[in-house]
């Protein structure tokens, strides 16, 4: 009698076990990608497997802005198009996405990768918050708008933001209220983020 060969069990699991840690993705998302993959081309998993690892490999952080990219200046700290007068600060690099999607803004950003936490241990030193007074030293900025998310740790973080930049005599400014009260930049629709920038307050 032949059996159901136990290796190939071991990498189905195994599969399904790294699937279910992505956000979004429960046990039975997991399974269902997993058999799905098992009946796709073996082209299609083959690009799929490199594209992920050349997202690890191939992408780091832009030295001015700490956007993602594949090179050392990202395209919009690079762009002509881009008023570099005015930096917007936001937690993660989707929010940019987010933002651009809107086309309202035109001028440069500034990721933080994350907003500081007492609770979780996340302090002024853990997130990129030097090395954005590092880019306010030559006087070329006039305008910090704060994009942090609107929950507790953004507004935390965008008040200590505005603590340390306003004495540098540049103009703060929040985005506007639209925005609902625990929600996280990213899942924000267009026209909610429009509003949002285009009504920003001085902080
Ligand atoms: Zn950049």
């Amino acid at each position: 009698m032949n059996q159901v060969p136990i290796p190939a069990a071991e990498a189905i699991n195994k599969l399904v076990q790294e699937l279910n840690k992505l956000p979004g993705i429960g046990p039975k998302s997991a399974q269902r990608l997993t058999y799905y993959l098992l009946r796709a081309p073996e082209e299609q998993t083959r690009l799929l497997a490199e594209a992920i690892l050349s997202v690890k490999q191939k992408i780091i952080l832009c030295s001015a802005c700490f956007n993602v990219t594949d090179s050392d200046l990202c395209l919009i700290c690079r762009s002509d198009n881009r008023d570099s007068s005015t930096i917007c600060v936001v937690e993660q690099p989707q929010d940019i996405l987010a933002l651009e999607h809107t086309g309202v803004y035109k001028g440069l950003y500034h990721v933080l990768h994350g907003a500081i936490s007492p609770t979780e241990g996340i302090g002024t030193n853990d997130v990129k918050i030097k090395e954005l007074t590092d880019r306010l030293q030559d006087g070329s900025i006039t305008e910090v708008i704060l994009a942090t998310n609107p929950n507790l740790e953004g507004e935390q973080t965008a008040m200590y933001l505005n603590h340390l930049i306003s004495p540098k005599g540049i103009r703060v400014t929040r985005l506007a209220r639209g925005l609902p009260f625990g929600t996280e930049l990213e899942y924000a629709d267009d026209t909610t983020l429009t509003r949002a920038i285009e009504g920003r307050q001085e902080f």
